[in-house]
């Protein structure tokens, strides 16, 4: 599937908001929205004013890069948030916050989303005691989440605890830091994403 390959920064400048997309350097001074606040390109230090659709295309794309979903697959999610019950742009941030590879972020067992897609792709988990390898698997309250057996003492995930241990772990979700493990306990409201969206303005995009 097509990825985007470019470099990552550039998508939070875009955005002028922090994604997370690089781990540990997304904490330091090094981060480059710190450092070039303002829009990558021959242009980005011009200020802009939106159009209305401008406004909710910008926060589309911000959920996507978030996330690392590519168009289609988002169309898809929203198209899944507009026919559960309920608020839709509630609903699509549930479905993209129980993806495999965001789960694994937020409990710490990757730095960020990007590797944590690869960590999944390369099948370094288990959901239930069954090998996944699909990044946008989606998980249901109950299932549990463990680094595979062969994987548990690899440098790698040695290094991703160093970095990632004092994280705080949303209440939706359990782990258990001995063993590797994570359990969904409830499915994410809005008040568990921590994620400075406007998620109305998507479902205003999308019902034009
Ligand atoms: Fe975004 Fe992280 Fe790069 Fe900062 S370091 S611009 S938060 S990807």
């Amino acid at each position: 599937m097509a990825r985007y390959t470019d470099a990552s920064c550039r998508l939070c400048r875009r955005e002028g908001e922090k994604l997370f997309l690089k781990g540990e350097r997304c904490y330091t001074n090094k981060c480059s929205i710190s450092r070039r606040p303002y829009s990558p390109g021959q242009h980005g230090q011009q200020k802009k004013k939106l159009s209305e659709y401008g406004i909710q295309l910008r926060e589309k794309q911000k959920a996507r890069r978030f996330y690392g979903v590519l168009e289609g697959q988002f169309n898809k999610y929203f198209e899944m948030a507009a026919s559960k019950k309920g608020i839709t742009g509630e609903n699509l941030l549930q479905i993209l916050e129980t993806r495999l590879d965001n789960v694994i972020c937020r409990l710490g067992l990757a730095t960020s989303r990007p590797e944590a897609r690869q960590l999944v792709s390369h099948a370094h988990f288990t959901v239930n005691n069954r090998k996944v390898n699909i990044p946008s698997y989606l998980l249901k309250v109950g299932d549990v989440i463990a680094v595979k057996e062969t994987s548990r003492n690899s440098p790698k995930t040695k290094a991703v605890s160093e970095i990632t241990g004092s994280k705080v772990i949303p209440k939706w979700l359990e782990f258990d830091a001995d063993n590797l493990t994570g359990k969904v306990v409830a499915l994410p409201s809005r008040e568990d994403i921590d994620l400075p969206l406007k998620e109305h303005l998507i479902v205003e995009l999308y019902s034009k």
